[in-house]
C-alpha cells in the first residue's frame, strides 16, 4: 500500500487525505494545531463556539466532490441554509442595497435602491460575470495549474481563451467601463478582496466571483463553518486516515531529488498543506530549497467577535466608508497600513448558520482588511464606531475576541498572516501561483498559497488536484 503523509489538517490538507484514502491509500495526517481546520477555525468564549474564519460557502459542489470521494455526500453530512437577504451593503449617509439568494430578488432590490438604470448594468455585469466563469472554471480552476506555454501552445485556441475570461485588463478598469452606479462600482470591487487582491491590479477575471455568489449562490452551513471542517474529518477517519494533532514538522526528507519522509517517517509523497511561504523561508525545511512564489502577499485581516444583544440583523453586512472605496486598496497594497477609514465586514453567525449564542447575547464576527505583517493600532475602536454608528450594536457590546495580522503570522507560519497566499495582482498571477505538484519528486502542494488558490472551494480543489496530481503519477 503506498503511503502519504500530510502536512497540516487544513482544508486542502483534509481534501487530499479523503482524496487518497478513497483510492486506498495509507494516509496519515499531521497538525501542528491541536484540532483540524487552519484558517477555518473556531474560538470559545463563555461556553459558546464562534467561527473565526469563513463565513460564506460558495461552490458547494466541490465539497460534495470531496464528500462523495470519501464514500459520503453533502447532503448525508451537512445542511445548507439559504441566506435572505444575504448581503446588506450600507454607505454612510448613502443607500442601504440588500442582496438575495435569488438573483431576480437581487435585481429588484438594485432597482429600488438604486435605479433602473443600475438594474440593467447589474444585470448584464452578473452575465458578462458569468461568461468569465463559464470560460475559466474548466481550464484554470478545475485543472492543472495553467502555464504561460500551456496557452501558447493552444495557439489561436489560448488567445480566444484569455479573451473570454478578460485576462488582460484590471477588474477595475472593467467594472468601470461597464458600471456607471458609484454605490455597485464598490460592491463588485469588493470581490478583489475574497482572494485578497487589488481591484486596481487584479485581472478581470476575477469579475467571475460576482456571479459565483450570485449567480451561483452563497450558503450558511447549519451549526457554523466549522461543521464543514467537522464533516471532512470524520469521513477522513471513517476512509482509514490516521491524525497526529499538535506536533509541528520541521522537515521534509529529499534524496535523490525524490521527498522520500517527513521527519525521518517513510513516505511514498508528501503533501504540504501548510503555506508555501513556510518552505520558502526554510521553516518547513526541503532540501534543496524548492523556489515557489509567495509574492505579493494577499490581503490579511484583523478579527474580532462582538458579544451583542440579539437584534433584527442580516447574515452579512458590510458598512463602507465616507471616502472612495478604491482608496482602501492603495491603504492596503501601496501605502503599506491598515485603512484609514476602513470597510468593516460583519457576519451574524447565528443568522448565517443557526450557530447557538449566549442566553442574551449574539456572536458577531468582523473583519477589516488589512495588508500581511501589518501593525493594526486604533482599528478597534474605528470597527467599533462605526457599527454603534450603523445601529448595529449598542454602545455596551463588547469585543470578547481579537485576531491581528500578526498573530494570524505566528499561527501560520510563513503566510506573514496573508490569508490567501500570493495576492493575484497581475494577470501572470494563475502563472505564477505554486502548481500542485512540485519540482521535488513525491512532494506535492495543497492548500490557498498553491494552485487554485485561496477561499474555501479553491482550497478544497487544490487538494483534489494535488491528489489526481498523486494518482496521475503513480498510476
Ligand atoms: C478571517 C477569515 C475569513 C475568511 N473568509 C472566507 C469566506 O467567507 N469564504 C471563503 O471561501 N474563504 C474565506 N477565508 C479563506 C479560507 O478560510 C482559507 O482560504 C482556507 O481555510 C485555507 O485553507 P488551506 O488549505 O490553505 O489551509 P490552512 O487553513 O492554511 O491550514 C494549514 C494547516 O497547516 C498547519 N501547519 C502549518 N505548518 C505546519 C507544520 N510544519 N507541521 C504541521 N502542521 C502545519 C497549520 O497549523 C494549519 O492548520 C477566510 C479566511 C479567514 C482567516
Amino acid at each position: 500500500m503506498k503511503k502519504a503523509v500530510i502536512i497540516g489538517a487544513g482544508l486542502g490538507g483534509l481534501a487530499s487525505a479523503i482524496e487518497l484514502a478513497g483510492r486506498g491509500w495509507e494516509v496519515r495526517v499531521i497538525e501542528a494545531a491541536a484540532e483540524a481546520g487552519g484558517k477555518a477555525g473556531i474560538a470559545v468564549v463563555d461556553g459558546v463556539e464562534f467561527d473565526t474564519g469563513p463565513s460564506l460557502l460558495t461552490l458547494p459542489e466541490v465539497l460534495d466532490g470531496v464528500l462523495r470521494a470519501g464514500g459520503s455526500s453533502l447532503g448525508d453530512e451537512l445542511d445548507l441554509l439559504p441566506l435572505n437577504p444575504a448581503f446588506r451593503y450600507i454607505w454612510p449617509g448613502g443607500p442601504t442595497l440588500d442582496m438575495y439568494a435569488d438573483p431576480a430578488e437581487t435585481l429588484a432590490s438594485v432597482r429600488d435602491a438604486l435605479g433602473m438604470a443600475a438594474e440593467a448594468e447589474f444585470a448584464d455585469f452578473l452575465a458578462y460575470s458569468r461568461r468569465i466563469w463559464e470560460a475559466a472554471a474548466s481550464r484554470f480552476v478545475y485543472a492543472e495549474a495553467p502555464t504561460v506555454f500551456g496557452v501558447l501552445r493552444m495557439g489561436m485556441t489560448g488567445l480566444a481563451a484569455v479573451s473570454k475570461i478578460d485576462g488582460v485588463r484590471t477588474m477595475e478598469a472593467a467594472i468601470r467601463s461597464r458600471v456607471r452606479t458609484p454605490a455597485l462600482r464598490d460592491v463588485l470591487a469588493r470581490y478583489a478582496t475574497y482572494n485578497g487582491s487589488d481591484a486596481r491590479r487584479a485581472p478581470a477575471t476575477l469579475n467571475c466571483i460576482a456571479h459565483v455568489e450570485l449567480g451561483l449562490g452563497g450558503w450558511g452551513v447549519r451549526g457554523g463553518m466549522y461543521s464543514v471542517v467537522r464533516a471532512l474529518e470524520r469521513v477522513a477517519r471513517r476512509g482509514g486516515v490516521e491524525f497526529e494533532y499538535g506536533r509541528r514538522v520541521e522537515r521534509v526528507d529529499v534524496k535523490g531529488g525524490h521527498a522520500v519522509a517527513v521527519d525521518g517517517e517513510p513516505a511514498d509523497v508528501v503533501v504540504v498543506n501548510a503555506d508555501v511561504g513556510a518552505v520558502t523561508a526554510g521553516l518547513l525545511r526541503v532540501e534543496p530549497r524548492p523556489s515557489l512564489n509567495v509574492e505579493p502577499r494577499s490581503m490579511s485581516g484583523w478579527n474580532a467577535v462582538v458579544r451583542a444583544r440579539r437584534a433584527m440583523r442580516v447574515g452579512h453586512t458590510v458598512l463602507f466608508p465616507e471616502r472612495p472605496y478604491l482608496e482602501e486598496f492603495a491603504d492596503v497594497f501601496d501605502r503599506r497600513r491598515w485603512p484609514a477609514d476602513p470597510t468593516v465586514y460583519v457576519c451574524a453567525q447565528e443568522r448565517c448558520h443557526a450557530r447557538g449564542g449566549w442566553p442574551e447575547d449574539e456572536p458577531l464576527f468582523l473583519m477589516v482588511n488589512a495588508p500581511a505583517g501589518a501593525e493594526v493600532d486604533g482599528v478597534e475602536a474605528v470597527a467599533m464606531r462605526r457599527l454603534v454608528g450603523a445601529g448595529l450594536i449598542a454602545i455596551e457590546d463588547a469585543v470578547v475576541w481579537r485576531r491581528t495580522p500578526r498573530d494570524l503570522a505566528e499561527r501560520f507560519p510563513g503566510s506573514e498572516g496573508a490569508l490567501y497566499g500570493a495576492a493575484s495582482n497581475s494577470m501572470f498571477s494563475a502563472f505564477t501561483r505554486p502548481a500542485n505538484r512540485g519540482t521535488v519528486r513525491g512532494l506535492y502542494y495543497a492548500s490557498g498559497s498553491a494552485h487554485p488558490g485561496g477561499g474555501v472551494p479553491l482550497c478544497l480543489q487544490s487538494g483534489r488536484q494535488a491528489a489526481a496530481d498523486i494518482l496521475a503519477d503513480f498510476a
